[in-house]
């Protein structure tokens, strides 16, 4: 990358046309580039056709377009994509398409790595190397939007954050590249089709309640007990489920949004009937749903998912006290595209 140039895609509408009038040309050019860039997702100045060869020499020499590039894309045998994206650093990240009947899912990363250290998730073993920018958030929805139009004939319909990275460490970024997701000039899609998943940042969760967003929530919770989480999510120890609890009563309090927990059943760890009380507790205070989600093994054993009996007995317990509730199989297993095996092997 050429240091000198700036990333062309830092500057809002605004600045492109100030730039434009700064070099004697018409504001109206900030428009038709911010357009190119991203609407049509623009790769190069080169394929700008509406404006003049002198004014793409000109951007040319002054800016530079950081597009990230799909290196590998592999296929699971139950359709899922897992593209492994190289940035302009020469840093890769990974995001996932999940194909249903009905929809496509875009599962993206906001972090290179993970500040995080949840002791099942492979990506927390990478270290964070740096926070994705607005425009690499986006170029990994792109992607995974025309795969879905080449390999589906459907466009993308929903995304979660999901990938590699804590969203909520990254918020401003993440704030940036939804409001692109969402925007007429971007890609236009509904912010309801958008669920930010975190660990539990309890004080980004308020300032997120205070912005009155749009998208959804959902919060990795896997346990309502301290001591437990603690032992398996270690910065549980400093953002603690009562903090954690208290930002999302503020959140529903302001939002009225429905809040999601992914959970995970292991075998010895969190498969008890105290444990599945202790998440009809922490949930209580608002309209909520659980995903019960399928482990996926990364190592060799030390966790294990619980028997079908364990999950039967969530399942029970929650519908009884009127959660709703859902077990969710996991996709992609076969090129480790499934929740918590983004670790960049390929
Ligand atoms: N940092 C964010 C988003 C990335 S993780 C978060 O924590 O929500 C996406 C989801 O995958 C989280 O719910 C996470 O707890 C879950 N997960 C991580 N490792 C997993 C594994 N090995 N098996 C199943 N789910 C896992």
């Amino acid at each position: 990358m050429d240091t000198k140039k700036k990333d062309i895609r830092a500057l809002t509408k605004e600045q492109l046309r100030e730039f434009f009038v700064a070099n004697g040309e018409k504001p109206f050019r900030g428009n038709q580039v911010y357009e190119w860039l991203w609407q049509k997702s623009a790769h190069s100045f080169e394929v700008m056709t509406n404006l003049s060869m002198k004014t793409r020499e000109m951007l040319e020499t002054n800016f530079v377009i950081n597009h990230i590039k799909v290196d590998v894309m592999q296929k699971s045998s139950d359709g899922t994509i897992k593209n492994a994206v190289r940035l302009h650093d020469d840093l890769v990240v990974e995001s996932v398409l999940i194909p249903t009947k009905t929809r496509t899912t875009a599962c993206v990363s906001s972090q290179v790595g993970c500040s995080l250290d949840c002791r099942f998730c492979a990506t927390s073993r990478l270290k964070r190397m740096r926070n994705l920018n607005p425009d690499e958030i986006y170029d990994q929805v792109v992607a995974i939007d025309n795969e879905s139009r080449l390999y589906f004939g459907r466009p993308l319909s929903n995304i979660v954050f999901m990938g590699m990275g804590e969203p909520l460490m990254n918020y401003k970024n993440v704030l940036k590249a939804i409001d692109k997701i969402t925007a007429p000039e971007g890609l236009g899609m509904s912010p309801k089709r958008v669920i930010v998943s975190t660990s539990g940042v309890p004080k980004i969760i308020k300032k997120m309640a205070d912005e009155e967003v749009k998208f959804k929530l959902a919060v990795s919770l896997h346990s309502a007990i301290d001591e437990i989480r603690t032992s398996i999510m270690p910065f549980n120890a400093s953002f603690t489920l009562a903090d954690l609890r208290a930002s999302l009563q503020y959140w529903y309090a302001k939002t009225k949004s429905r809040i999601t927990y992914e959970y995970v059943v292991w075998k010895g760890i969190n498969d008890s009937p105290k444990d599945a009380a202790a998440l009809v507790e922490f949930c209580g205070f608002a309209p909520s749903k659980v995903n019960l989600i399928e482990y996926n093994p990364i190592d060799e054993g030390e966790f294990q998912q619980a028997s079908d009996k364990a999950i039967d007995m969530y399942v029970r317990m929650l519908e009884k006290n009127g959660i709703v509730v859902t077990v969710r199989r996991s996709r992609g297993k076969d090129i480790d595209a499934a929740c918590g095996q983004l670790a960049n092997k390929s």
